[in-house]
């Protein structure tokens, strides 16, 4: 890839506006890459929330409509290898590459160059346990990952013996451990961050926007696509196995049992798919957790932060009403300002900065946001990586921060009522 290439990022959670952002940056010199694992097949076009006909016609568009719905889909390798020609020919043009997603998988393996340690573990297929179990010789070597992983997760337990024996360094050694690892690409980029600011009316939103696809087309295609995979014998097909359609698996086996005809449908039904409603909306906000949590770890606690902070723009807002204000006029002028320092002079390090002066009341992030992401981050780091068990639930945790989020947890609490009937009932026989 061209290193002198200018790259746009629009990060942020579903339902954040970065289709609608990434259709009105202003400036008509650029072309979208989708970054999303789910829109690369084709035919699976509602519960993916794909870029529609019309909007397509605005902006060109790719990534998307790549696979049919019997693959297995990409793995990072492939969609990296196939990204990067896109990107170098969209600069070839002249143009500006916008990356739109939100499977952070594929967007980090283009914003950070992680190859050649990539490499170096996956080349090191090789490692010796001096005749131990690989958890026990973890144990040795790093008492406190050990601690953390669980004893059969063997990827990250063999990685990290991979990482020690052949770079010399215990993998999570330091709290920047991440550092290391994500080393950014090219320092020629623009992140742009829409955030819901209230979580709550971000879950309005995905409820909203859910119950919409299933009402406008939705339950058809997920009855389409399992019914073309099933005839097919092909119930791998990567599609039936993400978001959108997993969560619909018990509606698609009733409607085959009952022989019912879309649309004529009866109750049961309309309860199942409700439920499957419901799990996606809840999967839907856990994956935004992740994605949040993803750009707290992987971009500001980054080593190269002072880097990365001229380059990030968070624009928060607070309605459906004020995007426009908020986010589209924002993320133009940022936008704007970029290319024509990129166009003044093919920019080498360090120079892509604009000042606040420039921005006018548009919110950089600042040290002492990263140093607050920070402290939490250290809160939740190995040093408090103490195990708990939960007997009511036979639960291990692992640290303060999961301790926590268990007691919370609306498992734990219905194991405590259970817990509860179950005492007084033993009350009544004695
Ligand atoms: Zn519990």
């Amino acid at each position: 890839m061209n290193n002198n290439g200018f790259i746009v990022y629009i990060i942020g959670t579903t339902a954040a506006g970065k289709t609608n952002l990434s259709l009105n940056l202003g400036l008509d010199n650029y072309e979208i890459i989708s970054c999303d694992s789910m829109q690369i097949y084709k035919d699976a076009n509602i519960m993916t929330a794909k870029v529609t006909a019309i909007e397509q016609t605005i902006k060109m568009h790719h990534g998307i409509d790549l696979l049919e719905l019997e693959s297995e889909g990409f793995n990072r390798k492939q969609w990296k290898h196939m990204t990067i020609n896109k990107i170098e020919e969209i600069q070839s043009k002249g143009k500006i590459p916008v990356l739109v997603g939100n499977t952070h998988n594929f967007i980090e393996s283009i914003l950070f160059n992680q190859e050649t340690e990539e490499n170096q573990i996956q080349q090191a297929a090789e490692f010796h346990l001096d005749g131990k179990e690989p958890f026990e010789y973890l144990k040795e070597i790093d008492p406190l990952a050990a601690l953390k992983f669980h004893p059969n997760d063997h990827r990250r337990i063999q990685n990290s013996i991979k990482y020690y024996q052949n770079i010399g360094q215990l993998q999570f050694d330091q709290l920047d451990h991440n550092s290391e690892q994500f080393k950014l690409r090219s320092n020629n980029f623009l992140i742009i961050w829409p955030k819901w600011r209230k979580n709550e009316d971000l879950k309005i939103k995905v409820t909203e926007r859910i119950q919409q696809m299933i009402e406008k087309g939705g339950t058809e295609e997920i009855l389409r696509i399992f019914e073309r995979l099933e005839n097919k014998n092909n119930k791998l097909g990567g599609v039936l196995k993400g978001n959108g359609y997993c969560q619909f698996e018990k509606v698609y086996q009733y409607y085959k049992q009952s022989g019912l005809q879309y649309p004529n449908i009866d109750e049961n039904f309309q309860v199942l798919l409700k439920q499957g409603a419901e799990k996606l909306i809840n999967d839907t906000m856990q994956y935004t957790k992740k994605y949040i949590q993803w750009i707290k770890n992987r971009i500001l606690c980054n080593s190269q932060i002072d880097i990365i902070a001229n380059r990030l723009f968070l624009l928060e807002f607070d309605s459906i009403q004020t995007f426009q204000e908020q986010v589209i006029i924002p993320a133009q002028k940022i936008y704007n300002l970029f290319y024509q320092q990129f166009q003044d002079d093919q920019l080498g390090d360090e120079q892509f900065k604009i000042s606040q002066q420039n921005l006018g009341n548009i919110k950089i992030i600042t040290p002492e946001m990263i140093e607050k992401y920070k402290q939490i981050q250290k809160q939740k780091s190995r040093n408090s990586w103490k195990k708990q068990v939960c007997e009511l639930c036979n639960k291990t945790m692992n640290g303060p921060f999961e301790i926590e989020q268990h007691f919370k947890s609306r498992f734990h609490k219905i194991n405590v009522l259970k817990d509860e009937q179950l005492q007084k009932k033993k009350q009544k026989i004695d």
